[in-house]
């Protein structure tokens, strides 16, 4: 049920596509900013301006209010909310997580959201949050596939269906959710009811709840990260292979009086300066902004040029192949995303299997780009090079000396290769001339395992004083170091 969606471009996880709707071709990744039918911030006929493709509400509300309900049965819901293209509506689950209890069934909502006419309907399932026991996560669970299943049977027509993944922090059920939801197969796949997880910046978690979702997944099909709406980790989420994002905090931000960058918040009475080229921030001064009286409004409207903007950057980084720098980069912002980027890389095994083989130029940004999957896809080959004789290794290639059969190039993170491949990816890394103790420690490790794999090679290390670490002692033991 995933024909729907096409996948163009490819990087790390990450992928450009389009997904086909009824209202239109949406080119995901993208953002679909959160319509709320009853006070509209900035009107949804605007949204095309900010670079908004897809929009999307609570039918769960439209529902509730006669005047509202009324007229969406009457006219569409494109007409209610003076939108012409793709829109998708949530159900009021997320009022069942914070209410407790909602006024309607799941079949009812279905049926509802059918009836105006949305583009990708969501059922009500059960967002079970993070860190609850394992009793109430497979009881829930339960129930959400239960409702799910008979969602599909009501679903018809060229509307699509989501198939909310939830599962709390319990991975397993995560994966488990996943796969069982494919089987039935659905259109559209939101990760649920991870909201308390970015709330208190468990971006590690967060990452785990991810990877174990989409390992259920089938890889081609489209995947919406509900509730995720700060541009300040779309890189990585997109990295994982998230594809949807919707957006409330940009209302909800600018309620508060907060300015959002890609790399975090400010209140805007912190601001001096506005650190921004956006037609609100060419146009006004911090201090006319935080004194005009439609401050809200205008801060509602930076907040979706910044979420918009960074959209652009990340399918840019993907076009490019230097997605995995670009997340490097956007994790560095936050201790608690740096801590989300270590998690991934320590899933590099599963990133790999994604990760285009070919791209441009590895660029190293840190310690933790010698966890990146190149590296390790590189470490798992090394069985591939037959050496024989005398192997010479160096820094920097050279002409064959006579007295070698093999000349090789260290290079960390990677290690030692054949100078052949020097100039080709991801050998063509471009590093600091001074590595790091991690990029060292990997590249000796593959030394050291394509040194055990070829017993019978005399190898020779032509080693330079910035390769100095621990590891040399060892490979003293098993090869000549000049
Ligand atoms: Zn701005």
């Amino acid at each position: 049920m995933t024909s729907r969606f096409e996948i163009l471009h490819k990087d790390a996880a990450g992928r450009i596509g389009k997904l086909t709707t009824a209202h239109g071709v949406v080119e995901t990744p993208t953002v679909m900013p959160v319509i709320n039918p009853n006070i509209q911030t900035i009107k949804p006929s605007e949204m095309r301006d900010f670079g908004a493709q897809m929009l999307i509400t609570n039918s769960y509300i439209i529902y509730r209010k006669e005047e509202l309900r009324e007229k969406a049965l009457k006219d569409g819901l494109h007409s209610l909310l003076d939108f012409d293209g793709p829109i998708m509506t949530d159900s009021g689950s997320f009022q069942l997580s914070v209410y407790g209890e909602v006024e309607v069934s799941n079949e009812q909502i279905v049926e509802f959201q059918q009836k105006i006419g949305s583009d990708i309907i969501v059922p009500l399932d059960i967002p079970t949050p993070p860190n609850v026991t394992r009793e109430q996560a497979e009881a829930e669970l339960e129930t959400t596939v239960q409702r799910l299943k008979a969602a599909r049977e009501l679903a018809n027509g060229d509307m699509l269906l989501a198939g909310p993944v939830q599962g709390s922090s319990y991975l397993d059920l995560r994966e488990q959710c996943a796969h069982t939801l494919s089987e039935v197969g659905f259109d559209v796949y939101p990760f649920g009811a991870v909201v308390p997880l970015m709330e208190t910046y468990r971006y590690a978690d967060l990452v785990d709840v991810i990877i174990a979702a989409k390992k259920g997944l089938d890889p081609s099909a489209p995947v919406h990260l509900f509730g995720a709406g700060h541009p300040m980790m779309f890189a990585l989420a997109v990295s994982l292979g998230c594809d949807l994002f919707d957006s409330a905090a940009y209302a909800l931000y600018a309620k508060d009086r907060r300015y959002i960058t890609t790399t975090g918040t400010y209140h805007v009475d912190q601001l001096q300066y506005l650190p921004c080229s956006c037609p609100v921030c060419v146009s006004h001064t911090a201090e006319q902004l935080k004194k005009a009286s439609n401050c809200q409004d205008l801060l509602a409207r930076h907040n979706l040029y910044v979420t918009f903007e960074e959209i652009r950057h990340v399918k840019q980084s993907i076009k490019e192949g230097n997605l995995l720098e670009l997340v490097e980069q956007r994790c560095r912002a936050h201790p608690r995303l740096l801590s989300a980027l270590k998690q991934m890389y320590k899933s590099s095994y599963w990133l790999e299997q994604h990760d285009p083989a070919s791209k441009s130029t590895f660029f190293y940004c840190g310690p933790e780009s010698s966890k990146r999957p190149e590296v390790l896809r590189f470490s798992r080959r090394l069985g591939r090079f037959s050496l024989k004789g005398k192997a010479l290794i160096r820094a920097s290639p050279t002409r064959i000396d006579s007295e070698f059969d093999h000349v090789l190039i260290f290079r960390p993170p990677f290690g030692a290769f054949p100078q052949e491949l020097s100039e080709i990816y991801p050998f063509n890394t471009e590093s600091v001339h001074i590595p790091d103790y991690e990029s060292l420690e990997e590249a000796y490790m593959n030394f050291l395992e394509l040194i055990g794999l070829n017993p019978h090679v005399e190898f020779t290390f032509m080693i330079a004083e910035r390769f100095e670490h621990p590891l040399v002692e060892e490979l003293k033991q098993v090869a000549t170091i000049i």
